[in-house]
């Protein structure tokens, strides 16, 4: 890791590396799908397993020399499958979006009908979203969160399920702050004759570490991000308890959307599933939801609205609406003071996407960092603190203070040291 090549080769490449490394030190991680995985991950991801292409699955591949990666795949697939409960495990998709894409093919036909939570109440883009692909190849439908309790009301789903008969229903959020009931997602989707989707690219770490409920004995089939709770490379990934299932998705996989699966990826998914194995994991997740919990109670006693009232899981989302900002404005004041996070509608959000009423908060990466409640508690009270103060300069000077000696105490990759190289 220490990049003497890369240097030699590339100054302006390894350049860009120490930079982002410098950021990541410097900053307090809040954007809600990011976090820092160990250097275990990332030296599996830097490796020769780059050089190999693998097309297939171990064992029946198209190409010659696959022994050692067969191994890593075998390993990361048996390792989603303990982890999470599963029969089956598909550990190739290049991203959630692919992971995504690779079920509506394995078990849909274009033109048939999905219904996915809509992107302006929390969903993901890749659930239906006119402009994605699954909303240009599938005759997508919503539903949304309540307009009064910002939740999603299962009654409400259930008649639109019944009225618009989907083939498929999709559970799952970007933008979500509160526990999803896939026991009754799955029973709405057995009474329509649907399958059921779960997408649990935010919560899997929480998933894993028992801090939220697992949806794999409820859906017949479960897509992740490998890199957001769950602390490993940028990927996805896919799990199930339905081998029959398991096969049309392979196929969809490989040959059907990917060529070559990302090996050095497969091997790092595969280092992570095993971090996330072990009881230190159980403890980080736990303690995700527990910070965020902290935070927003900060929040919201410093007179900030959080839709739906709070959280349940590793983020919130916070109506700026009460203190007369934007998203936008508190994504640059934030910062500004060492604290990056991301403007995010709200439920019926009357500014547009590029500008927003609201903000959303992560504690995964914090968590990683070693933050605790006390602090989480604090740092909802900066937040509340620069908002308030935000003309005020010399205000938001201490804070920047406050949070350079929060980072201090919690160093980031501290085994990199200050190397040049590194
Ligand atoms: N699914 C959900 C619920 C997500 O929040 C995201 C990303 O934010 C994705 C899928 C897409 O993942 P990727 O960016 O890896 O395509």
């Amino acid at each position: 890791m220490n990049h003497q090549n890369l240097y030699r080769t590339d100054p302006e490449i390894a350049g860009v590396l120490r930079g982002e490394l410098t950021r990541q030190r410097g900053c307090i991680e809040l954007i809600a799908s990011e976090n820092h995985t160990s250097l275990s991950v990332m030296e599996a991801m830097g490796s020769t397993l780059t050089n190999k292409y693998a097309e297939g699955y171990p064992g029946k591949r198209y190409y010659g020399g696959c022994q050692k990666v067969d191994m890593a795949e075998e390993l990361a697939r048996t390792r989603a499958c303990k982890l999470f409960g599963a029969a089956a495990a598909n550990v190739q998709p290049h991203s959630g979006c692919q992971a995504n894409q690779a079920v509506y093919q394995a078990l849909l036909n274009p033109g048939d009908k999905i219904m996915g939570m809509s992107l302006a109440d929390g969903g993901h883009l890749s659930h239906g979203a006119a402009f994605n692909a699954s909303g240009k190849f599938y005759d997508s439908v919503f539903y949304g969160v309540d307009a009064k309790t910002e939740r999603i009301d299962m009654d409400a789903v259930r008649d639109r399920a019944l009225a618009e008969k989907p083939a498929l229903i999709i559970a799952g959020a970007s933008a979500y702050p509160r526990i999803i009931d896939f026991a009754a997602f799955a029973d709405i989707a057995h009474e329509v004759g649907a399958y059921l989707m779960v997408d649990m690219a935010h919560i899997a770490g929480l998933v894993a570490g028992g801090a939220h409920p697992s949806p794999v004995p409820y859906a017949d089939i479960v897509t992740s991000t490998s890199h957001k709770t769950l602390r490993g490379p940028r990927g996805g990934l896919m799990v199930t308890k339905d081998p029959e299932i398991a096969a049309k998705y392979d196929k969809a996989i490989f040959p059907g959307t990917q060529g070559g699966p990302l090996m050095h990826v497969i091997a790092a998914k595969a280092v992570a599933l095993r971090e996330a194995m072990q009881p230190e994991f159980k403890e980080y997740a736990h303690q995700i939801v527990k910070n965020c919990a902290a935070m927003a109670q900060a929040l919201a006693e410093g007179g900030l609205r959080l839709v739906s009232g709070g959280t349940d899981n590793h983020l919130c989302l916070v109506d700026l609406s009460p203190a007369g900002v934007t998203g936008i404005e508190v994504e640059q004041l934030l910062e500004g003071i060492g604290i990056t996070a991301n403007k995010n509608a709200i439920p019926n959000d009357p500014l547009p996407t590029n500008v927003t009423s609201g903000i959303r908060l992560g504690t995964a990466a914090m968590t990683t960092r070693g933050f605790d409640e006390a602090e989480a508690r604090r740092l909802g009270q900066i937040i509340v603190e620069a908002i308030d103060k935000r003309e005020d300069g010399s205000v938001l000077r201490d804070l920047t203070t406050e949070i350079d000696e929060m980072l201090v105490k919690h160093p980031l990759y501290p085994e990199l040291g200050t190397h040049p190289y590194s």
